[in-house]
């Protein structure tokens, strides 16, 4: 388990050692916004509505070659070419498919060091993403085989919050994904499903690897991409912190256009467990993170989610269910709860809680007065469910 200093010591190496490598001669236009776009093709003599036809061609119709992108002169496409611009996004290269209709994707990004990270796609979701019954789907008239679903994205290369429950902290952090890495995953998770953007209900979740807080511009940068560039609704979006305080104050500062819905990763009752399962809490402790989400000014109807994993004998305690309901009543902010009963991960030393434990932990939030439901579990058998992202190929 990690001391406070090697915390601040790795938030350290975090701001200095994460930047993808540099990419030569490689022009990756892919993640830049229309705007971005424009100054790029003006420096080459070009009107600038050309940025956004190329934005468009990108981010909306999904091409992936200059060749392809027809509604840009020829000229113009060879010119690019001679300028060592790719157009091109990150790619799913390998899919593996759970028995409940689950997809975990590796993803390899656009830098030359080959790295990927895992975005998984729920058709149907888990129950968690609105948890409130809000996202019933309407009968499928395209014939697709969801009505809708939810991606989840990661935002770094592992992950350096060392959650003692979690797989992806077992590869540590490798580095940041760039804004195009980020919004790439969702871009070809979109293709692959062919999901028509403003008429298919889908949901983000920032809950893949990484600390999403702790790569805040990129993040951030992704988010607006995907909000103006591809066309998604912000509201449908959830970013989940470990609990990083800087990162959340900055989030109470984003315009509400443009910024997701929060959920905090609490996972414990007090700090004594949460600091034991998650280190980063002796640096930030359950009051201070409470205290900056109050920062947050709420869209209305909008809630805070508490996503809390219950570990068997470890968090899911009747008096632990207890515990939870006077801290949200102390927050003094709308919000719910999201229980996730742990999914097993390998060289991972805790039990799953049982049923009746779950059960009776659920039972009794909502007996105090607290919003609380329960996320299905989804695509264990391929180690795509919450917690489980290390790229298992074996899965
Ligand atoms: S749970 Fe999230 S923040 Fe914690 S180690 Fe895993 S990926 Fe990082």
């Amino acid at each position: 388990m990690l001391s406070p200093a090697v915390i601040a010591h790795n938030s350290q190496l975090i701001r200095l050692d994460t930047n993808p490598p540099a990419e030569g001669s490689r022009r990756l236009f892919f993640g830049l916004d229309a705007e971005t776009l424009s100054a790029h093709l003006m420096e080459a003599g070009e009107p600038a509505w050309r940025g956004r036809q190329l934005a468009e061609a990108m981010y909306r119709q999904r091409l992936t070659s200059l060749d392809a992108m027809t509604t840009l002169p020829k000229r113009l496409r060879e010119d690019l070419a001679k300028m060592d611009v790719e157009v091109g996004r990150p790619r799913i290269v390998q899919v593996f498919r759970s028995v409940d209709g689950t997809e975990r994707y590796l993803v390899e990004g656009q830098a030359a060091d080959g790295q990927t990270v895992e975005t998984v796609w729920m058709p149907e979701g888990d129950e968690g993403e609105a948890g409130d019954g809000s996202e019933e789907g309407a009968a499928d008239e395209a014939g697709k085989s969801w009505s809708r679903a939810t991606i989840c994205v990661s935002s770094q290369v592992g992950c350096a919050v060392n959650c003692q429950f979690c797989l992806t902290a077992k590869l540590g952090l490798q580095r940041n994904l760039t804004a195009g890495e980020i919004a790439g995953q969702v871009v070809a998770v979109l293709d692959r499903h062919a999901v028509e953007v403003g008429r298919d209900r889908v949901n983000l979740v920032f809950m893949g690897m990484g600390e999403p807080f702790l790569n805040y511009e990129n993040f951030m940068a992704a988010v607006r991409l995907l909000v103006e560039e591809v066309g998604l609704s912000p509201q449908r979006m959830t970013v989940s912190t470990s609990g990083i305080v800087p990162g959340i104050e900055r989030f109470a500062e984003e315009p509400p256009e443009v910024r997701p819905k929060l959920a905090i990763s609490l996972n414990a009752p007090n700090d004594a467990v949460r600091s034991e399962i998650m280190p980063i809490n002796r640096k930030w402790p359950i009051e201070a993170v409470v205290d900056a989400v109050r920062q947050v000014r709420l869209r209305s109807r909008e809630r805070v989610t508490f996503e809390y994993v219950l570990l068997g004998g470890v968090t899911d305690r009747p008096e632990h269910a207890r515990e939870v309901a006077r801290l949200v009543r102390r927050a003094g902010f709308p919000l719910k709860v999201n229980l996730i009963a742990w999914n097993p991960g390998p060289g991972i030393a805790y039990s799953m809680p049982t049923g009746d434990a779950v059960e009776t932990f659920k039972r009794t939030l909502a007996a105090e007065g607290v919003p609380v439901y329960l996320r299905r579990p989804r695509g264990r058998d391929i180690y795509a469910a919450c917690g489980q992202l290390k790229r298992t190929v074996e899965g």
